[in-house]
């Protein structure tokens, strides 16, 4: 087994250049431990046993192989990923989009129960390089021949102990007996009980084994606490959880380098000194950075894994694992950057529903209960925001010569017949006008926090004339749905208009009230997913199929391509523009930028 410590860079892989690319692009920074140990032997033809769990970045470990070595102009399904749920598929399949950008002609088809037959027979008869699929529906379309597998290369079992426990196996090793004899397999499984081990014996030649080895190790000194991701989107999570611990410095991990970019400058609009810390920056700029940590110019730093690798700055308080770090051994190293020199460190940790697991295997691995906590309320904020408050006066009575200010004050009473109590109420509602102390009821959080630059743009845009004057039946002018958005945060202060009237655009999202979706996953995954703040999501309608949402009118590329990579609910969203028509029906038709495949 190839050891972790020998690969360093995605470079140092033999993977083709528009991978390369492509992975520069979205931000990753180093292989994580289940790709450096996967990716050689796939390239090599090698079968595999890979033991590895979702967050690890298996996906990436067997799709990256297989894009490197797929042939675009055989237009035959060349790879097979069988994955236990057609959640799984979709998302393998949008992996795969994604890693595939700079592949010109690349086909992927996902394939799975309750879609329509049709679509698939007619991209099928078109022609696809790889196919993801559950198996039973995989099996349909061997029967019926409209799935060949004469050119298979490569087979890959997802999630196995998953397929198991759905009872899919027999189908999965009937598929495995009609695939020509030489393809290459992958087997990847979060557990390997014995049915496993055997399918792996009967069908997989002389694999090589790639597991992650979780040391067990104790973290005393580090207080830890996880959040499970829901309702509120991470950011205002976050923002709330930044008002209220009592940090000094804080190190916020999260996964690529434009992550890093992207939420330090979030933090710094809601006012925080915060800093970007990512393999990207110079050397020097980086030494810099961490100089203005130690020095207290900054307070919160927001770093990837690599970057932060070895970092020593004594005042780190709290590390935040704003995203889930890939193995038990990375949430290691990156809480040890706090508790140092004696001191008390603090740990949270961000867990949305599909990373369970990785919170059991950290917890085994570090042989510690990590304690769930709550997100600080409204009541919270209020009472801290008031502390804060008092100890301003107290230190400034102690520290300031303020006669001066004591005459005017009573001159003030004097001339206008105040009384010095009503004096210093309309002075303290003034002192903490943009940090109200008791933040208010109705509007969002998000609202009130919301970023300079999106504030202007929508105060700019409030005074365009309604676009194109089309008179359509408009059903989603609903704010009622929202009801249950993160209710608190601003004052009571002339907000800019909302925009999404005159210049936003209606969208529609493939989720709806059948799913169970409610609008808080809405804002939530679209906040989270595409960076767009609270503020700029309009109005939700939820109908039983579909949603349709208000987003600005010029969302830039990058975010729209973030936007159709989202999941809610476990379904890609496939967001398209609302035309109030009924919806197109294929998969690639719908997309709203760039269309990836004419049709
Ligand atoms: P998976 O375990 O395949 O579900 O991947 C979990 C998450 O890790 C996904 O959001 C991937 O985009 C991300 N990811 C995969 N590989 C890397 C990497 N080398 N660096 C940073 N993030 C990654």
């Amino acid at each position: 087994m190839q050891s972790t410590e020998t690969i360093f860079s995605f470079s140092d892989l033999a993977l083709s250049a528009p991978l390369l690319q492509a992975i520069r692009e979205i931000g990753y920074e180093i292989p994580t431990p289940i790709q450096a140990v996967s990716i050689p032997p796939l390239l090599d033809g090698h079968d595999l046993l890979g033991q590895a769990q979702t967050g690890t970045g298996k996906t990436a470990a067997f799709a990256l192989p297989i894009l490197n070595n797929i042939d675009t102009t055989r237009r035959e399904p060349q790879a097979l990923v069988l994955t236990p749920t057609r959640e799984l598929a979709l998302q393998v399949a949008e992996a795969f989009q994604s890693y595939a950008r700079h592949l010109p002609d690349f086909h992927i088809l996902p394939i799975y129960g309750g879609q329509g037959m049709d679509t698939q027979l007619r991209q099928l008869r078109r022609g696809v390089h790889v196919i993801v699929g559950t198996p039973g529906r995989v099996m349909d379309h061997m029967r019926r021949g409209t799935l060949s597998l004469g050119g298979l290369t490569t087979l890959v079992l997802d999630e196995a102990d998953e397929m198991l426990k759905m009872g899919f196996i027999d189908d999965v090793e009937w598929i495995l007996e009609q695939s020509p004899p030489d393809r290459q397999i992958a087997l990847f499984s979060a557990t390997l009980p014995e049915v496993i081990r055997k399918v792996a014996k009967r069908h997989l030649r002389d694999p090589k084994e790639a597991k992650i080895e979780n040391k067990t190790v104790t973290v005393e000194a580090i207080s830890q606490r996880y959040w499970p991701v829901t309702g509120t989107n991470k950011l205002d999570a976050l923002t709330r959880i930044l008002e209220v611990e009592d940090f000094d410095a804080m190190l916020i991990f999260v996964r690529t380098k434009i992550a890093t970019e992207e939420l330090a400058e979030k933090l710094e609009a809601r006012g925080y000194s915060a800093g970007a810390l990512n393999g990207d920056m110079s050397q020097v700029f980086r030494e810099k950075t961490i100089e203005r940590l130690k020095k207290k110019t900054l307070d919160i730093m927001v770093a990837t894994d690599v970057a932060a690798r070895g970092l020593d700055v004594d005042r780190i308080s709290h590390v935040v694992n704003y995203d889930i770090p890939y193995d038990a051994e990375a949430y290691i190293h990156r809480i040890g950057r706090t508790g140092r020199a004696g001191r008390k460190g603090n740990a949270i940790l961000f867990v949305a529903p599909r990373e369970r697991r990785m919170l059991g295997a950290i917890e085994k691995a570090t042989r510690h209960r990590i304690r769930e906590m709550r997100l600080p309320t409204r009541e919270d904020i209020a009472e801290r925001r008031v502390e804060q408050f008092k100890e301003l006066v107290m230190n400034t009575l102690e520290a300031q010569e303020l006669s001066f200010y004591r005459e005017f004050v009573q001159k003030l009473g004097k001339e206008q017949n105040l009384a010095p109590l009503d004096i210093a109420s309309a002075l303290t509602f003034l002192a903490q006008k943009d940090r109200p102390l008791i933040p208010a009821e109705k509007s969002s959080y998000a609202e009130h926090y919301d970023d300079g630059r999106d504030a202007r743009r929508h105060v700019d845009r409030s005074d365009r004339p309604e676009r194109g004057g089309e008179k359509r039946e408009r059903p989603h002018r609903d704010y009622a749905e929202r009801s249950d958005r993160p209710d608190y945060g601003g004052e009571k202060r002339e907000r800019p208009p909302r925009d999404f009237d005159s210049a936003g655009t209606l969208y529609r999202i493939e989720v709806g009230r059948n799913d169970g979706v409610a609008p808080k996953d809405i804002v939530g995954a679209i906040a989270n997913e595409a960076g767009i703040s609270g503020k700029s999501i309009g109005h939700i309608k939820i109908y039983d199929e579909f949603c349709t949402v208000g987003l600005p009118a010029d969302m830039p590329p990058q975010t729209l391509q973030r936007m159709e990579r989202i999941f809610i609910m476990g379904k890609p969203i496939n967001i398209t523009l609302w035309t109030g028509e009924a919806p197109h029906d294929t998969y690639a038709k719908r997309r709203i930028y760039p269309p990836k495949r004419e049709e």
